[in-house]
This record gives structure tokens, sequence and C-alpha cells, in this order.
């Protein structure tokens, strides 16, 4: 295999094909999708955006879709719309972006912050139950990494003490979990559709539900012009009968506007149409390229099991275990940094920072009342400190990413394992010399 490139040697990957890699895939369908937004000057209607939520909950099998400016507003309106209030709790893993759960705290709410499951870095079921008390109003699971969660245990506890789930499915937009779409089986979900996701469409977010009341109270929040209203724009949400929140019709309950940009609505519609074809090819590619990854003693990359019925969408953010005890103990971050010398560039250790261990979750003081907000409205104490959730805090040591192929081109992916493999097989070597 020659010389490690971080060696001094050749490296596996001389030239990095960027075709491999690009995303979203943008074609003059889209172009002309913006720019009749843009000529018309409909930016911020919400004709198109209607079209685009009602094309969107048809895709992803739920009732209700309301588009919103970006994911963290989505969650956001989540939240409050599942009656998270002042002094409440809700549960969220903490191996996550702070988007999945800071907003409780804007709502006066704390979290309590789970572990996850080691295999698929998804919250831990077995780790809910005994968080729930008398204020917890919902729990909020990620599909990590496009990995489905073990939803239907998570429903069933959850329900069991009348709490609501919130899918945060920002990662996971296409995966399957037992023949559903991620983002139909919580009582809510939102998903951030921002340029970096696997549903890339700029800066905006989609709520999904198939609950009447929650999607109506996700209107009221931050939509103030759909809130039964008469509107130019807005017809069809004349029907929305809003229960006791039609009082307040005309004036957002969030004091939000949470509206999605027509650009991105209208590339949404265009790319929804592609993207079942799209995130197939990704799906090709990836496993194609975890089975090689997988013959490699110390790599095991996360997926579904073949034949359980999951799949993992658009590969979003790709995962995989790192086990150093195969690999003469060469630390996660070295073994990443030695792969990407060899030109693969995109290998890091690790996954999100652990949110439990964050300041904010710990001592921000967002309402000004001399008092941490996680404990100012009289909630319980469920600060955690480190060594509280073990799995989620070794990710960093036993978790590397790696990368996320868009196109399936065999020959280029085998390079991409021949860098991987060669690390792999000179980690003595690469230890020695770390040591020496
Ligand atoms: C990206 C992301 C969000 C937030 O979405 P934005 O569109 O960036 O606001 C929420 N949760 C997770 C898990 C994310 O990765």
């Amino acid at each position: 295999m020659g010389k490690l490139a971080i060696l001094g040697g050749e490296k596996t990957i001389s030239e990095v094909k960027d075709e491999l890699f690009h995303w979203p895939i943008v074609t003059d369908e889209d172009i002309v999708a913006v720019t009749n937004v843009l000529k018309k000057g409909n930016m911020s209607g919400t004709d198109i955006t209607k079209e685009f939520e009602k094309e969107y909950a048809a895709w992803n099998g739920t009732e209700y879709a309301l588009g919103t400016c970006n994911g963290t507003a989505a969650i956001t309106a989540a939240i409050w719309a599942c009656g998270v209030g002042a002094g409440d709790e809700v549960i969220c893993q903490s191996l996550t972006y702070w988007a999945s759960c800071a907003s409780a705290l804007t709502f006066g709410a704390t979290v309590n912050f789970a572990d996850v499951d080691p295999e698929t870095l998804c919250l831990d079921p077995n780790d809910i139950e005994h968080r729930i008390g008398p204020r917890t109003k919902a729990i909020i699971v990620v599909n990590y990494a496009g990995m489905p969660a073990d939803l239907d245990a998570i429903v069933k506890i959850a329900h069991r003490h009348g709490v609501k789930v919130i899918e945060d499915n920002s990662h996971a937009q296409g995966s399957m979990y037992k023949g559903r779409m991620c983002g139909s089986i919580g009582d809510i979900a939102g998903a951030s559709l921002m340029a970096g996701k696997a549903f890339a469409i700029g800066e905006a977010g989609m709520i999904t539900t198939n609950n009447r009341d929650l999607f109506e109270r996700c209107v009221a929040f931050g939509h103030y012009e759909r809130t039964g209203a008469p509107s130019r724009f807005n017809p069809v949400d004349q029907q929305i009968t809003m229960g006791d929140l039609l009082p307040f019709k005309g004036m957002p309950m969030g004091a939000v506007k949470h509206r999605m940009n027509q650009t991105c609505a209208a590339m949404g519609k265009v790319q929804l149409k592609h993207y079942p074809e799209r995130i197939a090819e990704i799906d090709k590619a990836m496993n194609y390229f975890a089975d090689q990854l997988d013959k490699i003693p110390c790599l095991k990359v996360i997926r579904p099991v073949k034949e359980s019925g999951l799949t993992k969408g658009g590969w979003y953010f790709p995962l995989c275990h790192y086990d150093k005890t195969k690999a003469y103990g060469l630390a996660a971050e070295k073994f990443a940094e030695a792969v990407n010398a060899e030109g693969v560039m995109a290998c890091g250790n690790g996954a999100n920072s652990p949110l439990h261990l964050h300041n904010y979750f710990h001592s921000a003081d967002i309402f000004n009342m001399g008092k941490p907000t996680v404990i100012a409205f009289g909630q319980r104490d469920v600060r955690q400190g480190a060594g509280t959730l073990p799995v989620t805090e070794s990710a960093a040591g036993n978790i590397i990413h790696i990368p996320w192929f868009k196109r399936f081109d065999r020959d280029s992916i085998d390079k991409y394992v021949d860098a991987f493999r060669k690390v792999a097989g000179a980690a003595k070597e690469l230890q020695c010399h770390r040591v020496g």
C-alpha cells in the first residue's frame, strides 16, 4: 500500500471529483422555478408554498405540512404546539444540533437530556421512562444522521404517560421506518430543509403532522396571515378552525414570522420531484461504500440492518463506528487525520458536541431573572454534568464521519475505501510514530 501520506508518502486520492459530492443537484428546472418567483415579486406570498406543502405532505405520508423559514422555527413551533410552557420539561437526546431542543428554554421549560443507543446514535428508549415527570410534555426524537430512531418503542412509552412525541427529522427526509416515512410517526415533526441537509432548498423548514390541532397551533404560532383572518393570500386557510385560538386571529401567538420564502418553496417543488430517485442513488453509493468499509476490522458504518424495513433516506452526515482497540489504540482523531491526508478530506472524529455539557443548559439567564433559565420557572433541576451520558460522551472517541457520496461511481468509491484501508493497515506504524 505504500507509505502513509501523513508520513510523507503518496496520497491515495490525487484528484477529488466534485460531482461525487456536489449537492443539491440544481438544474434549469430549479432555476426557472426560482426566477419565476423573482420576476413576479412573489417571494412573500404563500400560494407556491401551499402547493409545496401539499406535495410534501403527500410524499411524507402525513395529512398536513406547514412550511417555515427554517428548521429551527419548525421545531420551535412544534414544541409550543405540544403545550410546552413555563415550568415544563422536554426530553431530548444530547447528541444533536442545538435546534432540536434549545427553544424549549424560550418557553421557560427545561431539557432533560437522555443518552443514545450505541448502535444507532438515536434516543435510547431505555433511557426515557425514568426521566418522565409530572411536567414532562414532549419527547423530542432525532432521526439522527438519517437513522430512524426506535420510534414505535418511544411513542409507546410517551403515550403511556400522555406525553407527545416530536420528531426532529432534519437529517432523515426520506428515511423509512418499518414501511412508514420518518417525520410521519410521532405526533408531529419538524425538519430543516437548509442548504446543507439532504433535502436542501436554502433556508427553509417543514412541519408535518396528522394531528389537525397541532397543525393549527403551528399556524397560530408563526403564520399570522393564515390564522383565519381574511387575506389575499390565504382563502383556503379561512377554513381553519383554530379552536380557542381564533380570537387571536391576525396575530402570531409566538410573536414570530415563520413564513417560507417562496424561492425556496419553488425550488422545493422541483427538488421533491427528483428526490426519491436521487436518494436512491445515494443509498446505492453509500451502501456500496459501507460494504467495503465494514470489511476493515476497526470500522462499522452506522446503517440499518438489512431486511429491517429501515432506510437512511439521503444519508445526511454519514457516521461510522471506530474501534481503536482493533487499530493498535490509534485515536479516532489521529485516524481521521491520516485518512484526510490521503486526500479524503471529509473525515473527522465525533458527531455533535454533547448539549448536556453546554453552559447554555446550565447557566444561561435568557430572561434576565438573575437565575439560570433552566430552573427559573420552578422546573426540576435536571442539569447533568460530565459522566452522566456515557454513550453520548464517548462519541468523540469512537465515531468518525465519512464521505457522503451523492453519485454511484464504483471506481472512485473504491479509491476512498483504499485510503481507509491503507490507514487502518498502517495503524500500528502510525501509533508508534506518534508515541515516538
Ligand atoms: C439543521 C438542524 C436543525 C435546524 O435547522 P435550520 O434549518 O438550520 O434552522 C435542527 N435540528 C437538527 C438535528 C439539525 O441538524
